[in-house]
């Protein structure tokens, strides 16, 4: 009753996506989430598929599948994902020189636009040209992460998946070989398990003895009921620094405070952002903050003043929309785009998660894993 082929821990985009690929060929699945109203990454993200962002062989092949699957996904799925093509806004503040950012861009493989700030505001008619100096338009995918979620988990109840709503609190292990997963509740057996806890998933490893390069910030976001203003495109800063203090996270000094999590603030960031869902509502962004105690007590009424404050330098008519401050952690390696294989000390113990572009990432390489599980597993890649 409690044997199954894979056990899949987390069902944010990663495990949903995965537990779903993986019963399409043919397995017994168990998929284990802890929080019933997935107060998790996947539902408070923007939603968007940067298949523009390949910069080697294998990631551009990545981004074209990406590309194709989401084209498919409502059908195959059976649901709505609200996939749609959409432009991506990047804006350059006005004392920042607009060529100098474009160069940064010239690594991926769909090159962006740049605009000057009327022509901007020809795309995006709410983007104010005062603040920028230029933005960098690239072609993106859009969807409703979580009712593309939902569709990945509806499916894979259709093919017969079990999803329990109970927390993994130890991984079952004998002899460096995993048995299976004990819960708040029960225990389950399986010769494989794979995490998709994304910022927790350090924690389940770490329980383990096991030590990766997987990090998590927290994030704090505002999300708005619908209203009738209309955001044409998803706007976000062509500077990302969070990109830059997730990359201090592998330095030394820095690794040795993740070994004794608490509450100091390592970094911040204020990254002014948003989309408009196709139901009206907004997700207006974004804090990203290095903390490494995952329970840190975050500040929410500093993060909806200085969200807003933000945004109002970009897109005006967005500063005083109603709306709720929301927070997640999300993982992130800072040496790679993503951590996807089995953990090679530990068998039977897998990783799937610290995506940069999860949702372009996770249903490609979610596809991949369940083939390399059932044709090939040799071909599955090796993390430590
Ligand atoms: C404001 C914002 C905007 C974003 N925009 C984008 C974007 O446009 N495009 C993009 O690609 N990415 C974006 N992201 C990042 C993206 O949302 C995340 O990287 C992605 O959703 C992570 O998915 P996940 O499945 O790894 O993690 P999660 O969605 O966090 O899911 C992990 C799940 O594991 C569960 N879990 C953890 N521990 C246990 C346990 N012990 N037992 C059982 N369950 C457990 C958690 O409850 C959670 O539901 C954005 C993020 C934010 C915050």
């Amino acid at each position: 009753m409690n044997n199954f082929d894979w056990i899949v821990v987390g069902a944010g985009i990663t495990g949903s996506s995965l537990s779903y690929e993986l019963a399409k060929q043919g397995l017994k699945v168990l998929l284990l989430e802890k929080d019933p109203n997935y107060d998790n990454a996947t539902r408070y993200s923007y939603g968007g598929v940067a298949y523009w962002s390949g910069t080697d062989n294998y990631s551009i092949q990545l981004c074209q599948e990406s590309r194709d699957i989401y084209h498919n996904l409502s059908e195959e799925l059976g649901e709505n994902t609200d996939f749609r093509e959409l432009d991506l806004m990047l804006t350059i503040p006005v004392n920042n020189e607009p060529r100098a950012i474009v160069e940064n861009y010239q690594k991926f493989f769909i090159k962006p636009q740049l605009l000057d700030p009327k022509e901007a505001n020809e795309i995006e008619p709410l983007l104010n040209t005062d603040y920028i100096s230029g933005c960098l338009k690239l072609p993106h995918g859009h969807i409703h992460p979580q009712k593309t979620n939902n569709a990945y988990q509806q499916a894979f109840l259709r093919l017969g998946g079990t999803i329990n709503y109970q927390e993994v609190t130890q991984l079952l292990s004998q002899n460096q070989k995993i048995a299976g997963v004990k819960t708040n509740k029960e225990e389950y057996y399986s010769k494989n398990v794979v995490i998709c806890a994304g910022g927790l998933s350090r924690f389940l490893l770490q329980n383990m003895g096991i030590n990766i390069n997987i990090y998590f910030t927290h994030s704090q976001l505002i999300l708005t009921s619908n209203v009738d203003i209309k955001l044409k495109a998803l706007v976000m800063p062509a500077i990302l620094n969070r990109l830059d203090i997730e990359e201090k996270s592998g330095d030394s000094e820095i690794k040795s405070l993740w070994n004794n999590p608490n509450d100091e603030i390592i970094s911040d960031v204020m990254e002014p952002g948003a989309i408009q869902f196709l139901d009206g509502s907004f997700c207006l962004g974004q804090i990203s903050q290095i903390i490494t105690n995952t329970t840190a007590k975050l500040n929410k009424s500093l993060a909806e003043k200085t969200i807003r404050e933000g945004v109002s330098k970009i897109l005006p008519d967005l500063q005083n929309l109603p709306g709720k401050v929301h927070n997640c952690l999300v993982s992130f390696c800072p040496d790679s785009n993503f951590l996807v294989g089995k953990i090679d000390n530990f068998e039977g113990l897998h990783l799937f998660s610290g995506f940069t572009s999860t949702l372009m990432f996770a249903p490609p390489l979610a596809r991949r894993f369940a083939s390399w599980v059932t044709e090939d597993y040799t071909k599955m890649p090796s993390l430590l």
